[in-house]
């Protein structure tokens, strides 16, 4: 379980819901983005992976863990990131939701 979040920029650019926290099998979702595609999504943590599924370019986390497992709450405190459409750093998680 864990809280839904969408991302939202100063530029007008908005995410799907993100599905952040601990996972169905013990995974961790983390968003990640895609500044190609002009994306936002999560991902296991643990998959690691690297590059883009659509146009195989790098991706970045938009949140920097500290270790292995991320807060969903620290979401909450997160300094801005870059936005994948605008590149300025005035991304923001919006908390939209409970799942689980
Ligand atoms: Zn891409
Ligand atoms: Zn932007």
């Amino acid at each position: 379980m864990g809280v839904m979040y969408q991302a939202q920029c100063s530029c007008g650019f908005t995410s799907d819901e993100l599905l952040i926290g601990a996972g169905l099998g013990g995974g961790y979702n983390i968003p990640v983005a895609c500044s190609t595609c002009h994306r936002v999504w999560v991902q296991d943590i643990k998959k690691g992976r690297k590059k883009c599924r659509k146009c195989k370019s790098p991706i970045y986390h938009l949140l920097q863990p500290p270790s292995s497992i991320v807060d969903a709450y620290a979401c909450d405190f997160a300094p801005p990131m870059t936005c994948p459409k605008c590149g300025k750093n005035e991304l923001t998680l919006e908390e939209c939701g409970m799942w689980d």
